[in-house]
């Protein structure tokens, strides 16, 4: 057989989410208030989220139960497959064994369903019925305006206005599932307007559409606002993929020498990564963990760490983590979904403890990498996806050199068949490597607050 397939039985899903916060050697820095620079109260983010969401962002449990309302849901594609990529190996010529967990199976096509489904679940369980966020590519955006529908709660989505034009069927999933979609900067925002004003062409960033999508929900007292990674909750949502992973490598007898993810604001990193971080942190196993950036956008390669603002308004929360600085427009690649300034606080922190390594790669190499993929596998992966596969062949090439018996295991975090024009576009030569940004970078991140004495 070339090719092993290892699923779970669906009564194999997880009963509760796995929370890093429990096993850390230190603790994260609280997030703190964009104006005053002070850390955090739960009454702070009352008007941004659910009780039951800012509740999970601080918690030390390492176990929280995943609703039944929300196991439901997962039943209809979880547990996601696991495979051994033996067609790939046998192209690399390597003497690694590469395993991927494949969440592209997922309704809307990726991981992101994950953490809508838990949060517009405890949205409605608060009485919410509408939602605002942000969308780069259009992945978290569909994947919230299907959980959405799903409930019963409006979706609202700013969608980075480069995406809003290049990606017309995620525009068009998202109305489907009965959600409104603005380009932004839009005109419907005080922040919105004033980016406007000033760069009558901008084409957006994530960190302006994030300023729109607070704007409305803190200015409405029926809405909440919903962000699909960077938070401690998102990633603590995603950990179902790891934890799925750690039982289906046992299935395979194998255990990972190391994981590979690609990472935008690193949610689908994290969860496949740290249930296993979990275990080497209590003495249960070693694993390496290697984060896959883009160089055009490559805030854990060659960001600073320190406090910053999550979105270009400043009206999100404070945190601290690796940042590009949040005026930070990147270059227009084609991973839509990792063209974010900052990374999540806590793969920024398990970056300063040393318990990952972080790369970049150029999107010449990451479309070369996932074309020799599907190729071999018959899955074309998403853009941001192809990050992953690049590190995934680097760490087998590498192998190949030293003879080592090297286990990967990398999160195919989506497909790519709604990104069809970036293949177009690779394969008739139009793409190009886009340089690391240095003196944008310096300017934005001379913009960085100034956090007041304890
Ligand atoms: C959104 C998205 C990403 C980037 O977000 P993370 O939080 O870093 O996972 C990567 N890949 C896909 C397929 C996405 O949809």
């Amino acid at each position: 057989m070339s090719q092993i397939k290892f699923v779970l039985g669906e009564d194999r899903l997880p009963a509760a989410w796995y929370n890093v916060q429990a096993d850390l050697p230190k603790p994260l820095s609280p997030p703190r208030h964009p104006a005053t620079g002070r850390p955090l109260t739960p009454d702070d983010l009352a008007p941004l989220f659910p009780m039951a969401l800012i509740m999970q962002e601080v918690s030390q449990e390492r176990e929280i139960e995943i609703p039944e309302e929300v196991r439901e849901i997962y039943r209809q594609w979880r547990p996601t497959p696991l495979f051994r990529a033996r067609r790939l190996e046998a192209a690399l010529d390597t003497p690694a064994r590469i395993y991927y967990k494949y969440e592209g199976v997922s309704p809307t096509g990726s991981h992101k369903p994950n953490t809508a489904v838990a949060q517009a679940y405890y949205n409605r369980q608060e009485g919410i019925t509408r939602l605002t966020t942000e969308t780069g590519a259009g992945q978290w955006g569909s994947s919230l305006a299907m959980a959405g529908a799903m409930f019963g709660v409006d979706v609202k989505v700013f969608m980075v206005s480069v995406s809003y034009g290049l990606k017309p069927y995620r525009r068009a999933m998202m109305e489907s599932f009965g959600a409104s979609v603005f380009p932004s900067p839009s005109t419907e925002t005080e922040a919105g307007r004033a980016i406007l004003a000033e760069h009558p062409d901008s084409t957006g960033s994530l960190g302006i559409a994030i300023s729109e999508a607070v704007e409305v929900a803190a200015k409405d007292p029926e809405a909440r606002y919903s962000l699909g990674s960077v938070l401690n909750h998102v990633l603590m949502h995603q950990s179902v993929i790891g934890l799925e992973a750690i039982e289906q490598m046992e299935m395979a007898d194998a255990w990972p020498d190391v994981i590979v993810g690609a990472t935008g604001g690193g949610s689908n990193f994290a969860g496949i990564a740290f249930p296993f971080v979990g275990k080497k942190l209590r003495g249960e196993g070693e694993v390496r963990l290697v984060a896959c950036e883009p160089a055009a956008c490559p805030s854990l390669t060659k960001g600073t760490y320190a406090y910053d603002y999550g979105d270009t308004a400043h009206l999100a929360p404070l945190v601290e983590m690796h940042t590009l600085g949040s005026t930070f427009v990147p270059p227009a690649i084609h991973a839509g979904g990792l063209r974010y300034h900052g990374m999540a606080p806590l793969v920024s922190h398990l970056k300063e403890l040393d318990l990952l390594e972080a790369r970049s790669f150029d999107q010449m190499k990451t479309f070369s990498a996932g074309i020799q993929f599907a190729k071999a596998e018959g899955i074309i992966p998403a853009p941001e996806a192809n990050h992953a596969v690049a590190g995934a062949i680097e760490e087998a090439l590498q192998a190949k050199e030293t003879g080592e018996e090297r286990t990967i295991l990398f999160n195919l975090c989506g497909h790519g068949y709604f990104d069809m024009q970036s293949y177009i576009d690779y394969n008739a030569g139009k793409l190009h490597a886009y340089e690391y940004p240095e003196s944008e970078i310096s300017m934005a991140l001379a913009g960085l607050p100034t956090i007041p004495a304890e």
